[in-house]
């Protein structure tokens, strides 16, 4: 039944098979208005022709009326049809309403004109194939229901068929049709109603395929460029539509601008609170982040990762916004929203640099609380790649002896002779040179590898004692940095003490720094390192005394044998009238509390002096040597430009 119902068009259709249908009939009504103009225009100029042939002229008010008439208002109605449905097919705006009255109007002219002409011609004893072909035309192409189709030709064929009814045959001279007429009428009739039934159904069929398609179409097209989790747009979609604005966009391309937003400890927000509250995250900071670029391209990068392209104007207040906002959903876990900012320059177009650019500018304020965003540069792209050049090779750096130990001599002031050596690490890198400490010891202690370095260092100056005892060449007792993370990622303690067993090297030959700052930080096993160090018999130095905020209190808590001064205090030495106090001060200090002191950074005879002269007991600075390897510190002290203490030769 319900099948029945369906084929008879008695079912509600989709907006999608009612708009399919009105498309398909907008289509037929173009091929059928161009027939129907087409003919009459014909029959136009044939009747006119025959008009004129015969000299007929006189009669034409009569022509007019009977045949003129008729074919003008089908070429009016054609063309009507004709403009509307190609303007409808066109897409352009055309009023549905106005589209159906045309339609209805249409059908009826011309099933009217084909009952008249029909009718006409049964008067003569002709054929009704006018009739029957202006009714397919109509219903086969203008109906969208069958049941319109019924009462469409229903209506028609009985008014039709009353009329011949009325008329008498003209070969018979019989009143109303016979019996055959009657069959024939109710089989064209039947035969109508099926073409209509099954036109409307491939129709339909067709209609319903198509809406599938469609539908499968549109969800895969939506998948395919959205972000299954936040529901905001993927990569894909943004690649090809950044790719297209950059390559078609002419006006204002200097405005251009590419965001990379990174949500800082997002990570520890998820390991906090689970996977269900870090997404619950997610979806409201990329629906915060779309809100705030709602005229812009917004997507999901990755992870806690979401890149924009905007326009430059009025930029950093929403950032700023998005960013308070942002601060507002933290809970005990402090979340932070940083952004990178590239504009690309002159015409270019490749929407993956732009992003990767942005995202190291990103990268680059990581960790840094008081900044939120920053625009790319050049510098920070080669930093970054230093960066994860130090961290990717420092183990092969290690195996391949890349990483070399230079000394710089520490001298007594009394005597001016080396009394000891700083052992300070360079890495003589195939790619890159010669890379100094200030470069690769903060990224070795951000990516917690700074202990690889130090041990690798600890085994080379042992190694570098034995050498020299072995075979007779000078050699002092060298101070070691180390880092504050060594006693946190390794038993640097327990290491020194294996290597300084394995190449048999006095403990009075080995001394410690540690930073002033790597002691503010409070830790519990770093007081119970020092002293397990001091216990051993090593000796700690505190290094870059002053250049903190907190040195004193260091003094108090920690117990130190030397006090390095750093190199900062000398740096306004000529001009700055306080720097002498201040140091004569320090030095007292140290003496009060029995410890020796020693300054970084001598450059001039005049510091060196002064410094004898307010008793400091050591210095070390370019004004004797510069950091150097072992086999050149050699070569000076052959040479008599370096001399090493008496008693430390002995030892
Ligand atoms: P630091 O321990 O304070 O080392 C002194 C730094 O001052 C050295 O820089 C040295 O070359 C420099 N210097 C010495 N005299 C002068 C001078 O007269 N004028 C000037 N302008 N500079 C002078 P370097 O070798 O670049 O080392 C920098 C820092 O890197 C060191 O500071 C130390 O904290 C760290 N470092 C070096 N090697 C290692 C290591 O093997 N392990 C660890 N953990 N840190 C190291
Ligand atoms: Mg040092
Ligand atoms: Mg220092």
């Amino acid at each position: 039944m319900k099948v029945l119902l369906q084929g008879l068009g008695f079912e509600k259709q989709s907006k999608y098979v009612r708009d399919y249908f009105y498309r398909t009939n907008m289509r037929a009504s173009i091929y059928m208005s161009i027939v129907v103009i087409v003919l009459e225009v014909w029959m136009l100029i044939r009747m006119t022709r025959t008009i004129f042939e015969k000299h007929l002229q006189s009669n034409f008010g009569h022509y007019f009326e009977k045949y003129y008439s008729n074919y003008l208002v089908l070429l009016a109605s054609g063309i009507i049809m004709l403009v509307y449905a190609v303007r409808y097919m066109k897409g352009k705006k055309t009023d549905r309403a106005v589209g159906f009255l045309i339609k209805w109007v249409f059908t009826f002219v011309c099933i009217s004109f084909g009952i008249k002409i029909s009718v006409n011609d049964y008067a003569k004893g002709e054929q009704i194939l006018t009739f029957l072909t202006m009714e397919l035309f109509s219903l086969c192409l203008l109906t969208w229901k069958p049941c319109a189709a019924f009462i469409i030709s229903g209506a028609s064929y009985l008014y039709f068929f009353n009329k011949m009814d009325n008329m008498a045959a003209v070969n018979t001279g019989q009143l109303g049709a016979t019996d055959a007429t009657r069959i024939n009428f109710f089989i064209m009739w039947i035969s109508t109603m099926m073409v209509c039934i099954a036109n409307y159904n491939n129709t339909r069929v067709q209609a319903l395929k198509d809406q599938n398609l469609e539908e499968v179409n549109t969800y895969l097209s939506k998948i395919s460029v959205e972000d299954e989790l936040t529901g905001i747009h993927n990569m894909v979609y943004f690649r090809t539509e950044a790719e297209k604005l950059l390559n078609y966009v002419t006006t204002d391309r200097d405005s251009i601008i590419f965001l990379f937003f990174d949500i800082e400890n997002f990570k520890s927000y998820n390991e906090k609170y689970g996977f269900h509250a870090g997404n619950d995250l997610l979806k409201r900071i990329a629906h915060m982040i779309y809100a705030a670029f709602s005229s812009s391209l917004v997507s999901r990068f990755s992870d806690d990762h979401f890149v924009v392209l905007t326009r430059e104007d009025g930029v950093q207040n929403v950032i700023g916004e998005i960013s308070g906002e942002v601060k507002k959903l933290q809970r005990e876990v402090h979340l932070e929203l940083k952004c990178g900012a590239y504009k690309p320059v002159g015409d270019e177009a490749d929407v993956s640099l732009a992003c990767d650019r942005a995202r190291f500018a990103c990268n680059s304020i990581k960790k840094h609380y008081d900044r939120t965003i920053q625009l790319y540069d050049k510098s920070l792209e080669d930093k970054f790649r230093l960066k994860q050049y130090i961290v990717n090779n420092i183990d092969t750096a290690i195996e391949n002896d890349y990483i070399k130990v230079y000394y710089q001599p520490i001298v007594s002031t009394k005597t001016g002779c080396i009394c000891g050596l700083e052992a300070l690490a360079r890495w003589q890198d195939p790619n890159y040179g010669l890379l100094s400490p200030g470069i690769f010891i903060e990224i070795l202690e951000e990516y917690r590898q700074i202990y690889k370095l130090d041990k690798y260092i600890i085994e080379a100056v042992c190694k570098d004692y034995r050498d020299s005892v072995d075979n007779n060449k000078p050699f002092a007792p060298v101070s070691l940095n180390f880092s504050r993370l060594d006693f946190e990622l390794c038993d640097i303690v327990g290491y020194l003490c294996e290597m300084v067993e394995k190449y048999d090297v006095p403990k009075e030959f080995i001394d410690i720094e540690i930073t002033e700052s790597a002691l503010t930080v409070q830790q519990d096993f770093l007081p119970n390192a020092i002293k397990a160090l001091r216990n051993y018999g090593y000796k700690i130095w505190l290094d870059d005394f002053g250049s903190g905020y907190s040195s004193l209190n260091v003094l108090k808590d920690y117990q130190f044998d030397v006090l390095k001064i750093d190199m900062k205090f000398l740096s306004g030495f000529k001009d700055n009238k306080k720097t002498r106090p201040i140091l004569e001060n320090i030095v007292d200090l140290t003496k009060q509390l029995k410890m020796v002191s020693l300054t970084e950074g001598v450059e001039t005879m005049e510091q060196f002096d002064f410094l004898g002269n307010i008793g400091c007991e050591r210095a070390q600075g370019y004004l004797f040597s510069k950091p150097v390897p072992l086999e050149e510190l050699r070569k000076r002290i052959d040479s008599g430009e370096l001399n090493v203490c008496k008693e430390i030769k002995s030892a």
